[in-house]
């Protein structure tokens, strides 16, 4: 089946926490995407990068057996159990500690197996980012409808009529009160109906948890409705796009996604320039591998943001939570034992995870790469 985004959150934040018993977490993404030949392409992937992985860590012969075995369920999920339209597979395995954990995703994932101590969640965690569900209002005067929109579609939550609209009763075509109200109290009426819309668009970003509101009206109205909201529902607004009677909401939804992806880049560059300028003492601000490391392990990172293509090999601690870019036979902080991870900046992700941090995924953002490609904005400065 495949996971909404609540559901996909939720099995990684278990998965964060989780730690092999021998050492050896078995980590597959393949992108399971009809525009991938990935029935013949992933099972002869995973099976050499199987072969040269398993080689290259000298793992034993025991440790082997189990992987292999974990490797062959994979295989045969992919053989039979795939939900159709499924366009990445993650897969999470330790057969010594019964763990198996699979996560059905409506984005594309890189072909990849991993064999480290810990699951590799930062894939799934970047599509959660990326594939984040909105609100979508569309707003009239008088009819007004709330959408909310994920990767699948979007569903019509609400569909509110003003009292104009309802105070004429089309079927006789009696008109008299219409036009009554139309002249001596419309602007009031219009109030009336922003009103009912805030109210139900405040009560749907309260039940549902959505962060973003893109607004689809004529400009005009736009600027009227976000008037009348109360603030903390305006602030939600990130897009606005003007509302054309022609168009589907079909194309309303494509047109939609386009503003809100725009106001999240530049959501996230606003940010990369706050955690700048709030560098230093006294600053929320914070930057560069170590330095983020340490916040987030200290429970300090409310937001962390990080590139999606700074990826680095380095080292970790298998006792505790420190990691680092260059090799350490030991562990600097405490002594213990390290194993080495092919990406290090995932362990600051998965440690943000664990932590109830909030994980942003930028990409093209000057700021950031100035930044050292990871940077955390601070709970307190
Ligand atoms: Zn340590």
């Amino acid at each position: 089946m495949i996971d909404s985004v609540i559901e996909a959150k939720r099995k990684v934040k278990v998965l964060a926490g989780a730690r092999a018993v021998g050492d050896a977490f078995l980590t597959v993404t393949v992108s399971t995407s009809r525009l991938d030949d990935w029935r013949v392409v992933a099972p002869t992937f995973l099976n050499s990068e199987f072969n040269r992985l398993t080689k290259e860590t000298g793992v034993s012969k025991e440790t082997k057996r189990l992987l292999q075995a974990d490797v062959d369920h994979v295989l045969d999920l992919l053989k039979y159990d795939v939900t159709p339209g499924t366009e990445g597979l993650a897969v999470f395995a330790d057969r010594q500690g019964g763990f198996f954990e699979r996560i059905e995703l409506p984005f594309r994932l890189m072909n990849r197996l991993m064999i480290e101590p810990s699951p590799y969640v930062r894939p799934v965690v970047h599509a959660i980012a990326l594939l984040e569900p909105f609100v979508l209002a569309q707003v009239s005067r008088d009819e007004s409808s709330l959408y909310l929109v994920d990767v699948w579609g979007a569903s019509q939550e609400d569909e509110l009529t003003g009292p104009w609209l309802r105070s004429s009763d089309r079927e006789t075509g009696e008109m008299s009160v219409k036009r009554y109200y139309a002249a001596a109290r419309q602007d009031a009426l219009v109030d009336l109906h922003f009103k009912e819309v805030g109210a139900s668009l405040g009560n749907l970003i309260e039940t549902s948890g959505v962060r973003r509101v893109a607004l689809c009206a004529q400009h005009d109205i736009a600027s009227g409705f976000r008037r009348s909201l109360p603030a903390g529902v305006a602030a939600k607004i990130v897009a606005e796009i003007p509302f054309d009677a022609a168009a589907t909401t079909g194309q309303m939804v494509v047109n939609v996604r386009q503003a809100v992806e725009k106001a999240r880049q530049e959501e996230l560059a606003g940010l990369a320039d706050r955690i700048k300028e709030g560098l230093g003492k006294g600053g929320r601000g914070i930057a560069g591998f170590d330095d983020v490391l340490g916040a987030v392990a200290r429970h300090q990172v409310q937001i962390l943001l990080v590139d999606r293509n700074y990826r680095v090999p380095g080292w970790r601690c298998l006792d505790c939570t420190w990691a680092g870019l260059t090799a350490a036979e030991r562990c600097p902080a405490c002594g213990g034992k390290t194993a080495p991870v092919s990406d290090v900046v995932g362990e600051i992700v998965r440690l943000a995870v664990l932590l109830n941090g909030q994980v942003e995924v930028g990409e093209d953002i000057p700021t950031l790469d100035e930044l050292g490609g990871v940077a955390g904005m601070l709970r307190y400065g």
